[in-house]
């Protein structure tokens, strides 16, 4: 009899590991406390920029965001072919604009790191650009060119994730309430009990519950440094789209969906669980849309909304098993970048339920260690 996996946590990040345990041959059940990707997942603008989200250098965390990068074609192509759906992977290219000389230091120090790592990056002057995008304001000075980066449509992609594990025989069960308790060490294996399902026992656990990770302190020997930083982001109606490349600026950025919307994004605020969107939130990416691009000066956005993105401490992610307690695996805290991190993670966390500690790769997983805030004693938090 296969092993049971329970993952707790419907997002992105849940989907991708529920989706790799059961084609590893787990019988898997995945817990979300309300909708499926009704969370951070589903408000991403989808980006999957490892060379524009990594500016300083070759860290262990931009590698993990590069071995992600590099199998991602392949792993949509994968989702898709199970589910039937489209998740409109765009291979645009990204554009890294120069408003002001202050920008030009940080995008040529990108330049010089990033190519050794197959950026295939270049700098465009202010022709060439406009050649490229010419509804950019005059006033850019050039940008820092990177074929290499793309998007997909965020909430496609969770729709289609959470379609594929249905169709391999994972058990979905959404509006599961909160967890009341949650059991490990025992002989009987770990056991969760939400308050809308009742008591669930699993041979291990995957907790992917994202923003909220830190709640699970409670039941678990370590420090969950994980808080929320609310983003706040924007659509502009079908016609605003002839943006062909995504366009970041130091202040926001900009992707061209398939559907011809413009989304702009995303602001970086302590609100706690708060998701509203504020007047001031939404007006600040309005002015910033209307100085990059002069056609949508006095253009309201169409929609706005915002998610809770999953920080930590020190900004990496929370991969690999509770110190202790080799039956519990955490993957969460992955911030802005999980959308880009969900096949690296799930490949990780599949390794991890089969006994294997080190990952194909470049990275150093040491890094990513849950157990990085935990003293001995468990007190440092
Ligand atoms: C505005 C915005 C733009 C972004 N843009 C990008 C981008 O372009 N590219 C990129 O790579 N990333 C982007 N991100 C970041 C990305 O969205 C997140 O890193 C990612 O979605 C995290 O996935 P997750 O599954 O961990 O979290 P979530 O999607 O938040 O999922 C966690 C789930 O766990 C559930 N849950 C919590 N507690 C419990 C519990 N006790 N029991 C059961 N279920 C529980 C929640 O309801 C939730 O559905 C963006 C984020 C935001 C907010």
């Amino acid at each position: 009899v296969a092993e049971s996996v329970l993952i707790i946590g419907g997002g992105i990040i849940g989907l991708s590991c529920a989706w790799e345990a059961v084609k590893r041959g787990y019988r898997v059940t995945i817990v979300e406390k309300e909708a499926f990707g009704g969370q951070a997942s589903g408000a991403a603008a989808g980006m999957l920029a490892p060379f524009s989200e990594n500016p300083d250098g070759p860290d262990p965390f931009f590698q993990l965001c590069l071995d992600s990068h590099r199998v991602y074609p392949d792993w949509v192509r994968e989702v898709e072919e199970c589910s039937d759906f489209s998740v409109e992977l765009c291979s645009t290219g990204s554009l890294n604009v120069a408003l002001h000389e202050s920008d030009l230091l940080p995008i040529q120090t990108r330049l010089l790191w990033q190519r050794k790592y197959g950026a295939a990056c270049e700098w465009l002057g202010a022709a060439e650009l406009r050649r490229l995008e010419p509804r950019l304001s005059p006033q850019a000075k050039g940008a820092l060119y990177s074929p290499v980066e793309g998007h997909v449509y965020a909430p496609k992609l969770v729709q289609s994730l959470a379609v594929a594990c249905r169709r391999a025989g994972v058990k979905l069960i959404p509006y599961a309430g909160n967890i009341e308790r949650m059991d490990i060490g025992m002989a009987s294996g770990p056991s969760v009990s939400m308050n809308a399902i009742g008591r669930i026992t699993a041979d291990r656990i995957v907790i992917c519950t994202g923003a909220w990770s830190g709640m699970l302190e409670e039941w678990l020997p370590l420090s969950i440094p994980v808080h929320p930083i609310r983003g706040q982001i924007c659509s502009y109606a079908a016609r605003a789209n002839d943006v062909q490349h995504m366009i970041f600026s130091s202040q926001a950025y900009w992707v061209g969906k398939k559907d011809g919307s413009l989304v702009c994004g995303a602001s970086e605020d302590v609100a706690g669980f708060e998701r509203t969107v504020t007047e001031r939130g939404v007006e600040r990416l309005t002015r910033w849309s209307g100085r990059l691009f002069p056609s949508l000066q006095d253009v309201r956005p169409q929609r706005s909304w915002a998610g809770l993105r999953p920080a930590t401490r020190d900004g990496w992610p929370l991969i690999g098993p509770v110190p202790g307690s080799p039956e519990i695996i955490l993957a969460a805290g992955h911030y802005r970048n999980g959308i880009l991190l969900s096949p690296i993670t799930a490949t990780r966390v599949g390794d991890l339920l089969e006994g294997r500690t080190k990952l194909n790769g470049t990275v150093d997983l040491n890094a990513f260690d849950p157990g990085r805030f935990t003293s001995i004693a468990g007190q440092l938090r």
